[in-house]
């Protein structure tokens, strides 16, 4: 059985509480849902004498509409995005995506903060201490080699988090708090390609709120995810798209973002091509070549990277199919 390893809990009311813990205990961690956090510590992927709970903290579990945008507090649950009337009229991508992620009980407990910073996985990482010492550890934790990228010196591990490539697409940013109050970032901004902390979260700052524009026009979005049981896995490979489009079917902009590659979600570049395209056969072949051109899987999650790689113009269709039939 795998168990704990031991450590202080903590119970703040605030964020400022939150902050100022995190602040005066150095190393210590901050735990939302757990369903990410408790299984690694259960691993010995990580120890942190301090967990920092959020569940006690006011005003983070709000959903409203302000200033043309919906804002989501980062304790807002999985299951509540999905089950979301607002978030599934405003944004069906998003509810897609939360309504595939992990299973029913999961879903319950995890939150879009803990979905947003959920650490970087890895086939040869998320094992027991035991199996990791037989393989001689890594450049993740207590290693110096890369098993994936042979040579390599940064760990490529698998961002794995289904909500981020839609709320890239969806032009999200996300606030932060810490202790010289709080800062905004376009949720791309908040990722880096570094497998081993892959955000740029200071040790002391938190996820407080995300923040979506509410589309004007008409903006059509779609999300698909490779997986290999549809009831709980992780993606092997997660597509999200959004397109707005002109009254004469033309489109004004393109957004496609992938995820389960390296330790980043990955924004296409070179999308302004498509701007005055229409959404037909040649545009979806292109787009699909254009993904598998800027994409590529690694062997860093257990399906081979060829057959994911082949996957990813099928999905890129697929999610056009969906956003073409959901009524934005
Ligand atoms: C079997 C299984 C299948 C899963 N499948 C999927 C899947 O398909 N797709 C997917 O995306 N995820 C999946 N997950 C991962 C996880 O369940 C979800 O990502 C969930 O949303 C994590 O949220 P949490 O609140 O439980 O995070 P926690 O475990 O509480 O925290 C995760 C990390 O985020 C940090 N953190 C939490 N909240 C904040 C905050 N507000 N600010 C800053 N840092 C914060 C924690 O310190 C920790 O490092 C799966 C997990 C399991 C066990
Ligand atoms: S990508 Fe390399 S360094 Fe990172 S967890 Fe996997 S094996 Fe370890």
């Amino acid at each position: 059985m795998l168990t704990l390893p031991p450590f202080e809990y903590h119970a703040p009311t605030s964020v400022e509480e939150a902050v100022a813990l995190l602040g005066a205990h150095p190393g210590a961690k901050l735990i939302a849902g757990g369903t990410d956090i408790l299984p690694n510590m259960k691993h010995r992927l990580l120890s942190p004498a301090h967990l920092v709970g959020l569940k006690a903290v006011r005003g983070l579990s709000d959903m409203k509409e302000e200033d043309g945008c919906l804002r989501l507090g980062a304790m807002l649950t999985i299951a509540e995005l999905a089950k979301s009337p607002r978030v599934r009229t405003l944004f069906p991508s998003l509810s897609r995506a939360a309504e595939q992620i992990a299973g029913p009980q999961l879903r319950e407990m995890g939150t879009l903060g803990g979905n947003l910073c959920l650490d970087t996985r890895c086939i040869y990482f998320n094992q027991t201490h035991f199996w990791r010492k037989a393989l001689g550890f890594c450049l993740k934790k207590d290693g110096t080699v890369c098993h994936v990228v042979k040579g390599g010196t940064r760990c490529v591990a698998a961002a794995s988090n289904d909500t981020a490539p839609v709320l890239m697409t969806l032009g999200a940013t996300v606030r932060l708090a810490g202790p010289a109050g709080g800062r905004e970032l376009p949720i791309g901004e908040l990722y880096v390609a570094d497998g081993v902390a892959n955000t740029v979260l200071r040790p002391d700052e938190l996820v407080v709120e995300l923040r979506l524009p509410v589309p004007e026009g008409r903006v059509l979005a779609g999300f698909q995810k490779l997986r290999v049981r549809a009831s709980i896995d992780f993606p092997l490979l997660s597509v999200a798209l959004a397109a707005k489009v002109e009254a004469d079917g033309r489109v004004d902009w393109l957004r496609l973002a992938v995820t389960a590659l390296g330790a980043r979600p990955h924004s296409l570049g070179g999308l302004e091509r498509f701007a005055g395209r229409r959404l037909d056969e040649p545009l979806i072949a292109e787009l699909g070549r254009l993904a598998q051109k800027q994409c590529h899987p690694l062997g860093n999650i257990d399906v081979e990277p060829q057959w994911r790689r082949q996957m990813l113009p099928v999905l890129v269709r697929r999610a056009l199919a969906e956003a073409l039939t959901v009524p934005a």
